[in-house]
């Protein structure tokens, strides 16, 4: 598919109402946080919500009830999107694991969801982190550059 400009607000927005009846259904909610102006990117819409709807499914996942605080802001020529979940974290031990091929932790899980994003935001030349601990949940953040930025 070609790439297009796409304001990163309203895919993070068109996901959270894709995937908010599934978080209700287990006590969970999701906080979205967004910058009041658009942040454009250069990218294949399908695939960056393929991305964000992996990561906020992954927290569905993982916790009880709670709640999932996903932000997006601008950060110099960079549009900077968390999702932070209250899941038990990623145990040390594992960390090493997270983003190999079907590698999981789940019963029914593939292990590919995570590699699939990081190679999906990889191409897009945006750069994708993690920081959990255990018990204090985790949380991913993505960086990819804005388009057409001026000061
Ligand atoms: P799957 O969801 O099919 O297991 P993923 O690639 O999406 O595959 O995730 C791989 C593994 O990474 C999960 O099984 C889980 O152990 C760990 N993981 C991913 N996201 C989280 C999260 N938010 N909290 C805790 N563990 C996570
Ligand atoms: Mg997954």
């Amino acid at each position: 598919k070609q790439r297009e400009k796409h304001n990163l607000v309203s895919l993070v927005t068109e996901v959270g109402v894709l995937l908010n009846s599934q978080a209700v259904m287990k006590s969970i909610q999701i906080k979205t946080t967004i910058d009041d102006d658009p942040l454009f990117i250069y990218c294949d819409d399908t695939k960056v919500k393929q991305v964000i709807i992996n990561l906020v499914k992954n927290a569905i996942e993982v916790m009880e009830n709670g709640t999932i605080h996903i932000s997006v802001k601008k950060n110099d020529n960079l549009a900077v999107l968390s999702i932070k979940d209250e899941g038990p974290g990623i145990p040390k031990d594992i960390l090493g694991n997270i983003g190999q091929p079907f590698f999981t932790t789940k019963k029914e899980g593939t292990g590919l969801g995570l590699i699939i994003s990081f190679n999906i935001i990889r191409s897009h030349g945006g750069t994708i982190d993690l920081q959990s601990k255990e018990g204090a949940g985790t949380t991913f953040t993505i960086k990819l550059p804005i388009v057409e930025y001026r000061d």
